[in-house]
């Protein structure tokens, strides 16, 4: 595995190489998660290249940038594990200096769930990744479908901006409980983790009362919020069933293809859970 911190020692590299490249961005503090994505690119690829890079323009002022988990040695070790070709390593200087006043594509999808309660998240999410496609230049990208508005709003930048590139999204990996695992989840002790997986089992629960017919979104909100209610450290940022295309929110019967998906507080930790359901 090769280590590499800058954008002209990148493209040297890459100048060199015309086999088939996958491409996962991360924020580091890596887990299984992050790693299936890692194992799904050297399944379909010749060349795997990971960047770590905790990038500040998606965080607000009052979010946890300063504080978000830092694990680079066993990222490091890891990746070595995985056997894979680069791991690009930039600083923020490296990422930001020729650009610090960038406009990214914005979609519609953007003020939407996630977007409504961050505004300032796709905006930095989509000028990273932009940049990171440019300079990468992946035939591959692999997104998890944990961050399933972040899928779908990269899956319409690949089209608006025709990149050359295959988005492969890959299932979100959880814990032996069902939560879905977060760099995030290290703030969290193991007991509180258990507790958190409720949320997984809310979302679970909504899914078999679709399957037994249950088609009012107002519902199936509501049991998944008394689930939710029974563990007081749990707070609901939101829980929605929206239309997988426009993530407009279902307001009539819940019919076609829906993503129903939910922001919690564990205290003062945010977690997000999804699954995607078709009634077809
Ligand atoms: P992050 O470092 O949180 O920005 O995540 C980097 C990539 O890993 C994104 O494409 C995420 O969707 C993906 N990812 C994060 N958590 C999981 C998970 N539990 N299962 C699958 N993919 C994940």
């Amino acid at each position: 595995m090769e280590l590499i911190k800058t954008v002209d020692g990148f493209l040297n590299w890459r100048k060199n190489q015309s086999a088939s490249l996958g491409f996962i961005p991360t924020l580091g503090a890596l887990h299984k998660g992050h790693l299936s994505l890692v194992r799904t690119s050297k399944k379909r690829c010749n060349l795997t290249v990971v960047s770590i890079f905790l990038n500040p323009t998606q965080f607000a002022p009052d979010e946890d940038l300063n504080s978000y988990p830092n694990t680079l040695k066993e990222d490091i070790k890891h990746l070595k594990t995985l056997n894979i070709d680069v791991l690009f390593l930039p600083t923020e200087d490296e990422m930001y200096q020729r650009t610090d006043d960038v406009n990214v594509p914005v979609t519609k999808l953007f003020n939407k769930l996630e977007g409504a309660s961050r505004p300032h998240f796709f905006y930095g999410v989509t000028t990273i990744v932009a940049k990171l496609f440019n300079i990468i230049h992946p035939t591959h990208a692999f997104f998890g479908e944990k961050d399933a508005q972040q899928l779908y709003i990269i899956k319409q930048m690949i089209a608006q901006m025709n990149y050359q590139i295959i988005l492969v999204s890959c299932p979100t990996i959880r814990d032996q409980n069902g939560l879905a695992l977060s760099s995030r989840n290290q703030y969290l002790t193991a007991e509180e983790q258990f507790k958190a997986s409720v949320v997984h089992k809310g979302l679970m629960h909504i899914k078999d009362a679709l399957d037994r017919g249950q088609k009012n979104p107002i519902i199936l909100k509501q049991a998944f919020e008394i689930i939710l209610h029974q563990t007081p450290e749990i707070q609901i940022d939101y829980i929605s069933i929206a239309c997988t295309k426009t993530l407009e929110e279902i307001t009539g019967i819940v019919e076609g293809a829906v993503l129903v998906s939910t922001a919690v507080f564990f205290k003062a930790v945010r977690l997000i859970d999804n699954f995607t359901y078709s009634s077809l």
